[in-house]
Parts: structure tokens; sequence; C-alpha cells
């Protein structure tokens, strides 16, 4: 006989969690459940950045959130250790100052600082390169498997269940309830699940979960390839993650054990999710992090790996309930699932368990006009 959850969350990265978590707080009897184990998606191969730096009052709003809720877990390795995007021409400051702005209106404590304090903030970068950066104290790093790991552990102290290893393959609506079926990667044996709600965090595979329930609305999101990087540990050199748009890379030295871990997005999107990483990706990277600091040359690569940002054509996440009652979603966030999952996951669960989330949501429905692009992609 089927089981039956109040909710059933498809995915097992910081979306599906953090969804997971806030309905389970909220009282629902909830089921996540993972076709890998825990953070095998895009959540275990992103570089833990957290920043509150966005262009629009909505992406900014919901990173201050973020990191408001970051703040507050224990045993994360959160570690407000800064983001500084770097301006190295008179354009790009004009194009910081005109965002700064934004931020600033919103409450966000960013500032520009000129190139001496750059310098002070990074002694080893190039000074030839800049003209000084948009900095922000309070944005910093933290560990994504110890977020999910904060989370699992919330999920079952609320008497929420999680199976892992679990992939659904069939999701049925009659009525007022749906019937999931969870097929055990191992044993192959499948099992009925009924909810009357049904969120899908299915990240980079949000398409495939979708064509799963029939009726419904695409979904307007494609994964796309990006490559990072991490070296061996060394010495604490600076704190904040450097954003550079010329050359095009961003790094940041981890507080926990001092390794440089990085990533740069490609010129030419890879699309799709079929792709492994590559020794050019791994040379190109570190020949334009040694433009911007040279002293790093002797520093050896530890590996290097791929993984999917899940785009939306403006950029920005998507969130909300779909044509279908009772069918949910939440993914698309382009890169920054890592830094908005906490607060999106919070209020997707809001509005699922009480029809209204804590701050305004509505550019992230997918009822929105995706024509606004977001700056700092
Ligand atoms: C190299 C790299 C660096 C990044 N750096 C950052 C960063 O510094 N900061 C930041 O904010 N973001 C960063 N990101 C982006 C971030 O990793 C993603 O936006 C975020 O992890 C997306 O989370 P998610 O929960 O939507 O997806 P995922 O973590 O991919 O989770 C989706 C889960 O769904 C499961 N699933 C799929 N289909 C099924 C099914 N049918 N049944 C059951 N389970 C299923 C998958 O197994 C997967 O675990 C980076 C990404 C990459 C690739």
């Amino acid at each position: 006989m089927a089981k039956v959850y109040d909710s059933i969350v498809i995915g097992g990265g910081i979306l599906g969690c953090a969804t997971a978590y806030e309905m389970a707080k909220l009282g629902s009897k909830v089921l996540l459940v993972d076709k890998g184990y825990i953070g095998s998606g895009s959540t275990g191969r992103c570089i833990g950045g957290i920043r509150q730096q966005f262009s629009t009052p909505a992406t900014i709003r919901l990173a201050m959130e973020s990191v408001s809720i970051f703040e507050q877990m224990e045993g994360i390795e959160w570690y407000p250790s800064g983001y500084l995007f770097l301006a190295q021409s008179e354009q790009e400051k004009i194009k910081y100052l005109e965002v700064m702005k934004i931020q600033q209106e919103m409450g966000l404590e960013v500032e520009f600082i000129e190139k001496k304090d750059v310098l002070s903030l990074v002694p080893m970068l190039n000074g030839d390169r800049v003209i000084g950066g948009t900095y922000c104290k309070r944005d910093g790093q933290a560990n994504p498997f110890l977020v999910l790991k904060f989370y699992v552990d919330g999920i079952k102290k609320l008497g929420g269940k999680i199976l892992t290893y679990s992939e659904a393959i069939k999701i049925c609506n009659e009525g007022n309830f749906f019937t999931t079926t969870l097929r055990d990667i191992n044993s192959h044996k499948t099992a009925e699940f009924k909810s009357s709600i049904v969120v899908n965090a299915g990240g980079p595979w949000l398409n495939e979960v979708n064509s799963l329930i029939k009726g419904n609305q695409q979904l307007p999101v494609i994964s796309e390839c990006h490559e990072a990087l991490i070296t061996e540990p060394t010495f604490p050199l600076f704190d904040p993650m450097l954003v550079s748009y010329s050359p095009s890379c961003y790094f940041q030295q981890l507080r926990g054990t001092g390794q440089i871990i990085g990533c740069y997005t490609p010129e030419q999107p890879i699309k799709g999710i079929d792709h492994n990483s590559t020794y050019n990706f791994a040379s190109e990277f570190s020949s334009r992090v040694l433009k911007l600091i040279p002293g790093l040359a002797d520093l050896r690569v530890l590996r290097s790996w791929t993984g999917w940002y899940e785009m939306t054509p403006d950029g920005n996440p998507i969130m909300g309930e779909t044509n279908i009652k009772g069918y949910w979603v939440i993914g698309g966030a382009s890169g920054h699932g890592f830094m908005f999952g906490p607060a999106l996951g919070k209020c997707l669960a809001e509005l699922i368990c009480t029809g209204k989330a804590c701050i305004s949501v509505k550019d992230f429905l997918l009822t929105r006009n995706f024509e606004e692009k977001e700056k700092f992609s």
C-alpha cells in the first residue's frame, strides 16, 4: 500500500533540503527524495560563495535574507570573508557605482574602495590591473556539505523522512492527491507514495522531473556546464571572494582549509549535463588567476570538476505553484542556488504552508516577465 505524506520534495540539493526543512518546521509531514546522495547534484560541486551584491531589489533582498539565515546556522563554517568586485576600468567603476546605489538603498553595507584599500585587503594582487572595487564585508562563504548536513539533521529531528538513491520515475495526479513512484537505484524495486503536495527541486534535472507529470507547463530552465578547481592548502593570503570580469574569473581562499577555489564562466555556454572536466579549463583558469595574483604561481592544483548552472532567461530563480494545483517548483538559480537556497526554500515553504512568504517573491514566480536581466551573473 502507498505510504502517505503531506509533501514530497524531489531533489536533495540546497533548494530541496531548505524547502523540506522549512516545511517540516511549519508542521508538514515531509518526504525528501534524491536519486543519488544528498548533495550529488550541483550543490556538492559549488564553491561555497555567498554574496548579496546583486543588481535588482528582489535579488538583493533575497540574498540578504539568506545571509541572515546562514549567520544563524551552526556548524556550517560560515565566515564573513566578504566579496570584492574588482574595477579594472572607469567603465566598470561607473557600472558598479550605479548598482551600488540600488544595493545601498536596500540597506546593504557595501562601499566602493580605492586601489590602496583593495591592495590592503589583497596585498598580493597585481596593482597594475585595478583602480578600486566594490566591497561588502558581510558577504561570505560556507561549506556546502555542512549546510546540507544542517538541513538533513533538522529534517530528521522534525520527523521528516529522507530517501536517497531513490529516483522519482512517475507522478500521477488524481483528485487532490499525487502518487509518486520511486525506484530504488540499487535494487530496482519500486514503491508508491501519496501526497497532496509535490515539490520539484530537481536542479539540473528540473525539466526531466517536470516531464513526469502530465498536463504541466514547460519550465524556462536549461542546464549549462561549469567547471571549478581547487588547489592545495596554503597560508592565509586574503579573505574576500575576488570577482573579475577581465579576465573573467572568481575565486576565494577557503577559511577552513586554506585552499584556493574558483571558476570562470565559459565565454560560449556549454549546454547540457554531459560534459567532463577539461585540462583546458585548469590551464586557462590558472593563467587568469596568475594575471591577477602572480605570486600564486607555485601553488599546485589538487583537482578540478564539472557541475551545472540551471539557467533561466533573466538569470533569476523560479519558484511557486505551477498550472497544476499542488505541484510546486523551485530551481533555475542560475549559478546562485547555494547563496539563495536558504531564503528561497524558506519562502517557498511559507507560500505552500501559509500562503504568504516573509519577503516579496513576485519577481521569482513563473508568471513573471523574464525580460529584466540580472547584471552581476
Ligand atoms: C562549479 C560551480 C560553482 C558554483 N558556485 C556557487 C557559489 O559559489 N555560490 C552559489 O550560490 N552557487 C554556486 N553554484 C550554483 C549552485 O551549485 C546551484 O545553483 C545549486 O546547487 C542548485 O541547487 P539545487 O538544489 O537546485 O540543485 P542540485 O544541487 O543539483 O539538486 C538537485 C537534486 O535533484 C536530484 N534529482 C534529480 N532528478 C531526480 C529524480 N527524478 N528523483 C530524485 N531525485 C532527483 C539530483 O540527484 C540532485 O541531487 C555553483 C555551481 C557550479 C557548477
